[in-house]
């Protein structure tokens, strides 16, 4: 037997490489902190720390692109030092892209790649629920979704299992353990904690005003009531912990002084937030395109036109209705920061401004305008992105292609003989299968891909650097397996299928061109038979 087919040898090997993933894990959680705090050098020489080990772990038990990654966080963190410690917005964007890159690194085991790919922490859920049995079945099909839960049957339980590790959410019912004790309970383990859990609070029954204020109180961000759906809640964490994750706030600043628009950049980007500056404000349109910021600072007054004025034009714009502008500004006439703020401004700080203060509104007005725009873009039942966003974001991916010089595929996928699920088994069922349709899609397409739903029982998918062989391949994959899936159902299990169009991108073409190949060849697939993929050919 040779070395390599030794199984003992592979499972020590496999035991160690892990310590390289949990290594990974730190490097993530201290990165995902500062994004949440103010970055003081101690900062930077932690994560510096984090990486460095990193790195030596993952030279040690050869994992190539963990070690690489580790490297070259080390040199960023490098070129910050060398700057008397400062982080600009290329740093920042670097390091960003690098963080990104690890989450999604999984571990190599000699020639095979395991695909236990890093999602973003992969903390569990708690689930503290009055049934125990309600619970399990909850984590069973959080599961499902790819989040892990964890169902605890008392408030001893609960207890230790919070001292022994936090999770990344709570889900409290306001009468686990006793009438009301769910909200001491979730009050009680909050306190003295720096960084406060989201915690989500559950009651069976519909509740009067004091108890959800006391669960506001107890730091409540999310009250749900009657029956508890998986992919509700699902997508209700994934907004609390994941939105803003890896991915640095970002400011465009239009301001004619460059000193100020300087100082102002210096500050952010000592905070983490990635900025960039726009002297002249005629040009903030293509910008705003170009950059999609979270949140705009906006000067009083500029020769070519002034603030207010600025953010009409921007207003105007449906995709901008709701990006926060706040103004920075000498002006400390009440009555004219009152105007500016009724043109479409969000809030008004005053010059001179302390720093602290600054991150602060800024952090808080972009966290909630992600956390706005998040419920905004998504269709309720499925969580997918809704049709109008998914045209943006084709169209974004469309620039980016075109831009990098990559591939790009759009597909379009509907369901066969919907009509006949709902007729046979009714609409609750058919609502059914759109879900698990959805859900599946995100489970089996790429982290990078975006998954919208079109219409009723027809969705699309943006594939970047994909060419229409290779989604052809994926989404005929998907299809097969969908096709194997046995809906329990009366007066007989279903199973159903669904056809896809595909177009890749040409020269010419725009999005709304690309997306009328797909429907062509979506027709072409109906037409041929249903179940089956078919690529637009002209
Ligand atoms: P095929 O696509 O194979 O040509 O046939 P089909 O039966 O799927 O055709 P069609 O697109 O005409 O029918 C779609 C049906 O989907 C019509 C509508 O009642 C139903 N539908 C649309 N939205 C929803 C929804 O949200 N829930 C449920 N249950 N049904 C929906
Ligand atoms: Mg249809
Ligand atoms: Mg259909």
């Amino acid at each position: 037997m040779t070395e390599h087919e030794d199984p003992s040898r592979d499972r020590l090997k496999q035991h160690f490489a892990q310590r390289v993933i949990n290594q990974a894990r730190q490097v993530l959680e201290v990165w995902q902190r500062l994004q949440r705090s103010e970055w003081h050098d101690s900062g930077l020489l932690e994560l510096g720390e984090a990486s460095l080990l990193l790195q030596r772990y993952a030279e040690r038990f050869e994992q190539v692109e963990h070690a690489q990654l580790a490297r070259q966080i080390g040199q960023c963190l490098q070129l910050a030092t060398d700057n008397r410690g400062r982080l600009n917005s290329q740093l920042i964007s670097q390091l960003s892209e690098l963080m990104q890159r690890l989450s999604r690194t999984g571990l190599r085991h000699g020639d095979t790649f395991e695909q236990t790919v890093l999602p973003p922490l992969r903390k569990p859920v708690y689930l503290a629920l009055q049934h125990h049995e309600q619970a399990e079945q909850l984590a069973q099909r959080l599961a499902f979704f790819g989040m892990s839960a964890v169902a605890l049957d008392s408030a001893n339980a609960f207890r230790s299992a919070m001292l022994e590790r936090h999770p990344a959410a709570i889900l409290m019912e306001v009468d686990f353990s006793g009438p009301g004790l769910g909200l001491q309970l979730a009050e009680a383990v909050q306190e003295g904690l720096e960084q406060k859990i989201p915690l989500l609070f559950f009651s069976h029954q519909d509740t009067d005003t004091p108890t959800r204020l006391a669960a506001v109180r107890a730091g409540g961000m999310e009250f749900f009531t009657g029956t508890l759906d998986a992919s509700n809640l699902f997508e209700r964490i994934e907004v609390l912990t994941h939105v803003a994750q890896y991915d640095p706030y970002k400011v465009l600043i239009i301001d004619d002084s460059k000193a100020q628009a300087t100082h102002t950049e210096r500050v952010l980007n000592s905070a983490g937030i990635i900025t960039r500056t726009l002297l002249e404000p005629l040009q903030a349109m293509d910008q705003l395109a170009d950059f999609q910021p979270d949140l705009i600072i906006l000067d009083m007054y500029m020769p070519a036109c002034n603030g207010p004025e600025l953010a009409k034009v921007i207003r105007h714009n449906d995709r901008y209705v709701s990006v926060p502008i706040i103004y920075l500004s000498a002006e400390d006439d009440l009555d004219k920061q009152l105007d500016a703020m009724s043109e479409g401004g969000d809030d008004f700080l005053t010059k001179p401004i302390k720093p602290r203060h600054l991150i602060a509104t800024v952090r808080n007005r972009a966290a909630r305008a992600r956390s706005l725009k998040a419920r905004m873009v998504r269709d309720s039942l499925t969580g997918l992105y809704n049709h109008t966003h998914t045209l943006q974001l084709l169209e974004d991916a469309r620039v980016r292609a075109e831009r990098d010089g990559q591939p790009l595929s759009f597909a379009m996928i509907d369901i066969d003989y919907f009509k006949k699920v709902n007729d046979t088994y009714g609409h609750p069922m058919g609502d059914r299968v759109i879900k698990s349709l959805a859900l599946f899609l995100k489970q089996r397409l790429r982290k990078s891909d975006h998954i919208g739903r079109y219409g009723g029982e027809e969705f699309a998918v943006v594939m970047p650097d994909t060419d229409a062989e290779t989604a052809k391949r994926v989404l005929d994959d998907i299809r097969e397996r969908f096709a194997q899936i046995q809906f329990s159902a009366q007066p007989h299990d279903l199973s159903c299928t669904f056809s896809s169009g595909i177009a890749q991108l040409g020269a010419g073409l725009d999005g709304k061109l690309l997306s009328q190949q797909a429907d062509q060849a979506l027709y072409v697939a109906k037409h041929g038979g249903r179940n089956r993929v078919d690529v637009f050919s002209a």
